[in-house]
């Protein structure tokens, strides 16, 4: 049942911003390429170089190979400016540092939409996230708002970064409750070789590993709830898409954007902004619908569930 939404591509620029290499490659990077594609400008800022990814490999080597391997993946889609934040993989902290660090990027790259990883205790069922992912998407929604606040993070002025209102919505991908999709039929090839970058990280596994399989199942899951044959799923909060025409999915409360939890970031006067009528409505809505994530009975553990539990094949 298709019953997720179209997910507005009326944007010039996106920030993706995602603890580790690999985040983007295993969620969004289908969806990446085929917005660089119709030539939108899309950044991937990282909190960390995944130096703790590869058991087999000691960190100071580690990280600078998955740089290396993060900025060939972005190539692969049309992403060509790729920043990292000096935090040590496996150890991110939530907290103001961090906000203020991507509340500086987003006022840097002065995007329009900002995109990042599930922040959730969970991938779906029992499939525990990881810390870094938690931290990092719970900073990026915030940050998000941050940076359109000038009384927040004041020192950013005196870099000469002025506040930034123009971010319209957030996208989280790997989400369990994803509210719409992008369309991503044509784009597999590319996300596939986007994810087969990074290699010295998939040769850490010590295991065969099916990226195409992988990235296809997820994307035809999706895809059946978008209407179409292969997706990415993402959820949005903080949007303002019935403006925008983008008809509310059925059976979906979450995409009732109307009642959405954020003010509508673009053009509002600073922390706070938006109608009366939104500013009457926020209020958190229950979600529903099949997860995304949810494991099956015959399905291989994704890999970031067991990243750092195995010695690379020698
Ligand atoms: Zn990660």
């Amino acid at each position: 049942m298709a019953d997720l939404g179209h997910l507005p591509e009326d944007w010039e620029r996106a920030l993706v911003v995602v603890a580790h290499p690999d985040d983007i490659e295993y969620g969004i990077a289908m969806a990446v390429a085929r917005w660089t594609t119709a030539g939108k400008d899309v950044a991937y800022l990282l909190a960390t170089r995944g130096e703790a990814g590869i058991d087999g490999m000691d960190p100071s080597e580690a990280g600078p190979l998955r740089e290396v391997e993060e900025r060939e993946s972005a190539a692969v889609v049309g992403v060509d400016v790729v920043e990292f934040l000096d935090h040590h993989d496996g150890v991110v902290e939530y907290g103001l540092p961090l906000r203020r660090e991507i509340a500086a990027a987003i006022r840097r790259h002065r995007p329009d939409v900002v995109l990042t990883i599930n922040h959730e205790l969970t991938f779906g069922g029992n499939m525990l996230n990881m810390a870094d992912h938690r931290h990092v998407g719970l900073a990026t929604l915030d940050a998000a708002r941050d940076a359109g606040n000038r009384w927040i993070f004041t020192d950013l002025l005196d870099d000469g970064l002025e506040p930034w209102n123009g971010v319209q919505w957030v996208g989280i991908s790997a989400t369990t409750s994803p509210t719409h999709g992008v369309d991503v039929t044509g784009y597999l090839d590319a996300g596939v070789a986007s994810l087969e970058a990074h290699r010295a990280y998939i040769e850490g596994f010590g295991q065969e590993f099916d990226a195409r399989g992988m990235l296809e199942g997820f994307a035809r899951e999706a895809g059946s709830r978008l209407g179409c044959e292969l997706a990415v799923a993402l959820q949005v909060v903080g949007s303002d898409l019935e403006r925008s025409g983008v008809p509310t999915p059925a059976g979906n409360p979450a995409a009732s954007v109307s009642d959405s939890p954020w003010p509508l970031l673009r053009g509002t006067p600073g922390l706070g902004g938006g109608s009366r009528r939104r500013r009457r409505s926020w209020r958190r809505q229950a979600t529903a619908g099949p997860r995304l994530f949810a494991p099956s009975p015959t399905a291989t553990p994704p890999p970031w569930l067991h990243r750092a539990t195995r010695r690379p094949r020698s």
